[in-house]
């Protein structure tokens, strides 16, 4: 049964949706943070541990290791604060969250490893970069909270006495992406929450160390290695230009982030190691993450264009890398141990994120850690000789791309003016939005605060293709506005319902490192959603690994681990209600680099 259409229900009663227990709602970010707060709670153990590893064994395990000790703590509590700002609700681990890495500062100000089995004491600068996120985003959403102000000009002031200057730029240690790039777009953010210039300057003179003075990023945008580092501080140094207007630094980062979409796949498949020299490729969220942020900088300061990506990326891979469902890992264990987390696991994951998907599922090959990986012969049992499941970086950061986007679903200018860039359900103090796509080619947008209003047309329909129809009965008078449709001027109570066309088409596509195998993919898309993602069964089941340095099955050939798109029942007939969401103004903004 279709939804009934605007005309029959004479204005849409958005106070009283449909019924519970239809079978799908309209496409709400609200419901991945839901989840997201499970999974929090669900992987936080009593003393505010986190659990890197998950393993492909039996019965699968979650252990701690060393990113336990500032990393993955600091990523899950920036998300609680994430959920709090769009949920109202914060995970009940938040507070043990802080408390175990608010125990790690040292009197430098930075946060420190432990000297431990799987640790040697030393204040990382990686884990640093998470740590200021975190510390940024409490500081955004809860303003009054004096201790992680302090912590975050502690910090901030820490680092800067850490680092070089030299001509135009600035550099910790060594000018470097995953070591010191990854600082460039929280210290900058620091600078602004806290009104401290010098962190901006600092800022802009780390980003200009990798852009200018080091051929990390090359002339031509490539590069290679670690995408979420090198995101990260493309990111960073995106930031920095907008809001010193340097158009060249612009040119640099804009060029990096279009050479990562030339080696993705327009749905949000991000590899996770550029020009990778083996056989194997996957998707890691926490480089969908940097992906997006970087689209985002660019959509919402530089080119209207970018919302395109964000859009694609968001309602397909981001959307599928969120555990739903973990029975692609064999049963739960019944005993925890000291280290490791056995129990009620399948539960405990939903919520989480792919570390390493494919196009098509959550697990694209199969792959040990490599023999280094941790300090002491004793602990190598924990971690060596099993495949690795899931990497929860992923988790927090895969909360993080879903708040980025949402916070960015419905902007509002400084003139009042209401932007609709992003065709998901939003719910702001100005306005409702609920987007039928892909079920319907509709959207309606119903105003509770007077406003001018406009909407991103999406990509795949002309402007003249989208109807109109508005509760005030007039024509809607829209002006074609770059990608937008502008309505002008709104009042409370106004409804508009828009619908166009979805077209359907279908796409092949091929993802593989240069010079090693490819992988080939059959997409159904209907307007910026892709419904299915079939392998082609003539894809290498195998591949080689340099980590292994051997060959290892792979998921590419057939349905693969914890299959992904089972999108089959959005094909047709299905019944859609308008997923109920709270009203929310972000609380965390990172995006209000300048006013608007
Ligand atoms: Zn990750």
């Amino acid at each position: 049964m279709r939804p009934k259409a605007f005309a029959e229900t004479g204005g849409a009663d958005l106070a009283n949706p449909p019924p519970a227990g239809q079978p799908r709602s309209t496409l709400a970010l609200e419901e991945m943070l839901a989840r997201g707060a499970s999974h929090v709670d669900g992987l936080v153990d009593a003393r505010g541990r986190t659990y890197f590893d998950v393993f492909l064994t039996d019965p699968p395990e979650a252990v701690t290791d060393w990113p336990d000790f500032v990393d993955l703590p600091s990523r899950y509590w920036e998300a609680s604060a994430m959920i709090a700002s769009a949920l109202s609700t914060r995970p009940e681990a938040t507070g043990r969250l802080r408390g175990w890495l608010f125990s790690r500062f040292e009197r430098d100000g930075l946060a420190y490893r432990p000297d431990s089995p799987i640790s040697w004491h030393v204040a990382e600068l990686f884990d640093q970069s998470r740590l200021m996120y975190a510390l940024v985003s409490w500081a955004m959403h809860d303003p009054a909270d004096a201790e992680v102000r302090r912590r975050l000009t502690g910090l901030a002031d820490g680092l800067l006495l850490r680092s070089t200057r030299k001509e135009d730029y600035a550099y910790i240690d060594e000018v470097g992406l995953y070591y010191g790039g990854t600082l460039i777009r929280p210290m900058l953010q620091a600078g602004l929450v806290l009104d401290r210039p010098e962190y901006r300057d600092f800022a802009t003179g780390l980003a200009r160390g990798v852009m200018n003075h080091s051929d990390l990023i090359g002339r031509d945008g490539s590069f290679k290695g670690h995408v979420h580092g090198a995101l990260g501080s493309i990111s960073g140094a995106l930031a920095c230009a907008i809001i010193s207007d340097d158009k060249h630094l612009l040119e640099r980062a804009r060029s990096g982030f279009d050479y990562a979409r030339s080696i993705s796949t327009s749905f949000g498949f991000v590899p996770e190691v550029a020009q990778r020299n083996d056989d194997m490729i996957a998707c890691e969220t926490c480089a969908l993450m940097d992906y997006l942020d970087d689209a985002l900088l660019l959509a919402r300061h530089v080119d209207p264009g970018y919302w395109d990506v964000v859009e694609k990326a968001a309602r397909n891979h981001l959307w599928e890398s969120q555990t739903r469902d973990a029975s692609w890992l064999a049963p739960s264990g019944d005993r925890d141990d000291e280290f490791v987390i056995r129990t009620r696991l399948h539960e405990r994951l939903i919520g989480g994120f792919a570390g390493w998907s494919a196009p098509h599922c959550a697990l694209a090959y199969q792959e040990d850690l490599f023999g280094t990986w941790t300090r002491s012969e004793k602990m190598k049992p924990l971690y060596l000789g099993k495949v690795r499941a899931l990497q929860n970086c992923c988790a927090g950061a895969g909360i993080r791309a879903v708040h980025q986007v949402w916070s960015n679903i419905v902007t509002t200018s400084s003139s009042g003016e209401v932007s609709i860039n992003l065709s998901l359900d939003r719910a702001t103090p100005e306005i409702r939005v609920t987007s039928f796509l892909p079920f319907e080619g509709r959207v309606r947008i119903s105003v509770a605060r007077a406003c001018v209003l406009r909407w991103r047309c999406p990509s795949s329909c002309a402007p003249e293709l989208v109807q109109v129809s508005a509760s005030t009965g007039k024509g809607s008078g829209a002006r074609v506005e770059g990608p937008y449709l502008n309505f002008g001027a709104k009042r409370p109570g106004d409804t508009m319902e828009l619908t166009f066309p979805l077209g359907e088409r279908s796409e092949g596509i091929t993802v593989g490192n240069a010079g090693f195998q490819q992988y080939r993919f059959g997409l159904e898309w209907r307007g910026d959603t892709v419904l299915s993602v079939k392998p082609d069964p003539s894809n290498a089941s195998s591949g080689f690994t340099r980590v292994m340095q051997r060959r290892m099955p792979t998921s590419y050939a057939d349905a693969g681990i914890g299959p992904i798109y089972k999108r089959s029942e959005w094909l047709r007939g299905l019944s859609v209600s308008p997923a109920v969401i709270p009203t929310a103004a972000p609380t965390i903004d990172w995006y209000q680099l300048r006013e608007a």
